[in-house]
C-alpha cells in the first residue's frame, strides 16, 4: 500500500483518517500540531502518543517527502538552495534568503514549466508534472524547521520557483490556506506572493476569491510584438487583456500589484521601453521590480548593466511608476529561478562539478 502524504491532508482529512483507525478527533489535532507548530518530523517524536499509534503513523503516513540531493550556500552565506528529490525520483528546487531580519523562501509548484519563456532555465526544461499541494508546503516545511532550530523563523514565502503556480492553481492555493490553518502553522496569507506569467483566466478567479495574497504578474516587455517572443503565452493572453485583467484585481481587491521585468540588454531595458511600460501602467496602483537577466544555457541574451538599469528605474519613476532595481542575489550558486535543477538535469551524473557545492 502507498503511504498518503501527511502535508497532502487538512486537518478534518486527517481527523476522518484517524477515524477509520479507531482514533478520537483529538489525536488528529495532536499530530497536527506537532508537525505544523513543534516541527515534528517523523512519528518516533510523537513521544506523548502510544506506540501502536506511533507505529501506524510510520507505516501509512509520510512525513519527509522530500529528500535534499544537493545543497548549496551563496559565498556571502546569505542565499541557501536546496534541490529536493520527490517520490518519483523528479527534482525541483526551493531557495531560502537571508536579507537583514527577512527569511524569504522562494518555492516551486511544478517540474518545469508547460510556458515555454525563452530566457528561463525552467521553461527551458518542458513540463514535468504539478507538484501535490503537500510537496509544495513540505518545501515550507523543511526550511521553517531548519529555521526553527535557529531559533529563526520564515517571514515571506514567495512562489516565484519552478513552475508557474497559477497553472497550478488548485494545488497552490491549498498548500498556501494549509499553511494559513490558525490550528496548524497559521503563516499569514499577506506574507505570501504569488508570481504569474499571465494567465487570465486564473487572474481574474484569484480577484473573484478577493485572497490577502500578494500577486505578481512578469510582463518583461510592453508590447505584443516583443514579449510574444519572449513569452508564448502572451499570444494567447495579450498584454492589453493581461493588463485589463491586473487594473481590475487592483480595483476589486484595492491591493497594489507588482510587475516583473528582467532587464536584458538592448531588447527591453531602454529608456523607449521604460517609457512604454509607463504609458500602460499610467494610474495603477502598482510597483516595477526590475532584475538583470539571470543567465541561462538556452539563451543568448545579456543582462543589463548598472547604468543603464539605472537609467530605465529613473525613467519609469520621472513618469509615476514606482521601480525597485533587484540586485543579482545567489548567482554563484544558480539561484535565479530554475537554475539549478535544469542544469542538473542536463549533467545529472555529477552534481558535484556546480559551483560551490556543498553536498549533504
Ligand atoms: N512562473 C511564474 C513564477 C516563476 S518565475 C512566473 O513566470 O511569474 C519567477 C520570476 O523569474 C518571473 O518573473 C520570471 O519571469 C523570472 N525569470 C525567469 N527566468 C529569468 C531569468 N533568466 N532572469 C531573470 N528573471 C527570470
Ligand atoms: Fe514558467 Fe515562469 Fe519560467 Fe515562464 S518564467 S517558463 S512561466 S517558470
Amino acid at each position: 500500500m502507498s503511504n498518503t502524504l501527511f502535508y497532502d491532508l487538512n486537518l478534518a482529512d486527517l481527523t476522518e483518517l484517524l477515524a477509520g483507525w479507531g482514533q478520537p478527533a483529538y489525536r488528529a489535532k495532536q499530530i497536527w500540531q506537532g508537525v505544523y507548530k513543534n516541527f515534528w518530523a517523523s512519528a518516533e517524536e510523537f513521544s506523548t502518543l502510544p506506540k501502536p499509534l506511533r507505529e501506524k503513523m510510520t507505516a501509512e503516513l509520510t512525513f519527509e517527502p522530500l529528500t535534499p540531493s544537493l545543497r548549496l550556500d551563496s559565498s556571502d552565506g546569505q542565499t541557501r538552495k536546496t534541490l529536493f528529490r520527490l517520490a518519483d525520483g523528479k527534482q525541483v528546487e526551493a531557495v531560502l534568503m537571508r536579507y537583514d531580519k527577512r527569511r524569504t523562501l522562494c518555492i516551486s509548484t511544478q517540474v518545469g514549466c508547460a510556458m515555454g519563456c525563452t530566457f528561463c532555465a525552467t521553461g527551458q526544461m518542458g513540463f514535468f508534472r504539478h507538484l501535490s499541494s503537500g510537496e509544495i508546503v513540505a518545501q515550507v516545511m523543511h526550511y521553517a524547521r531548519l529555521l526553527h532550530a535557529e531559533g529563526q523563523a520564515v517571514t515571506n514565502v514567495v512562489v516565484m520557483g519552478m513552475g508557474e503556480p497559477f497553472h497550478n492553481y488548485d494545488n497552490t492555493l491549498a498548500a498556501i490556506d494549509r499553511l494559513n490553518d490558525p490550528d496548524g502553522y497559521h503563516f499569514g496569507a499577506r506574507r505570501f506572493t504569488i508570481s504569474t506569467s499571465g494567465l487570465i483566466p486564473a487572474i481574474e478567479r484569484f480577484t473573484r476569491e478577493k485572497r490577502q495574497v500578494n500577486l505578481a504578474v512578469s510582463l518583461h516587455a510592453a508590447e505584443d510584438s516583443l514579449r510574444e517572443g519572449m513569452m508564448p503565452v502572451n499570444k494567447r493572453y495579450p498584454v492589453r487583456e493581461l493588463i485589463r485583467a491586473c487594473r481590475e484585481y487592483v480595483h476589486a481587491t484595492g491591493r497594489r500589484i507588482t510587475f516583473e521585468w528582467a532587464l536584458i540588454h538592448g531588447v527591453n531595458d531602454t529608456p523607449e521601453e521604460a517609457r512604454k511600460l509607463a504609458a500602460l501602467l499610467r494610474g495603477m496602483l502598482c510597483h516595477v521590480n526590475a532584475i538583470p537577466l539571470n543567465p541561462t544555457t538556452g539563451y543568448q541574451g545579456q543582462a543589463t548593466t548598472r547604468e543603464r538599469a539605472e537609467a530605465f528605474r529613473q525613467t519609469l519613476e520621472e513618469n509615476g511608476i514606482p521601480c525597485t532595481i533587484r540586485m543579482r542575489r545567489g548567482i554563484d550558486i544558480q539561484a535565479g529561478c530554475g537554475q539549478l535543477a535544469s542544469r542538473a538535469g542536463e549533467t545529472n551524473p555529477d552534481l558535484t562539478t556546480l559551483p560551490t557545492t556543498r553536498e549533504l
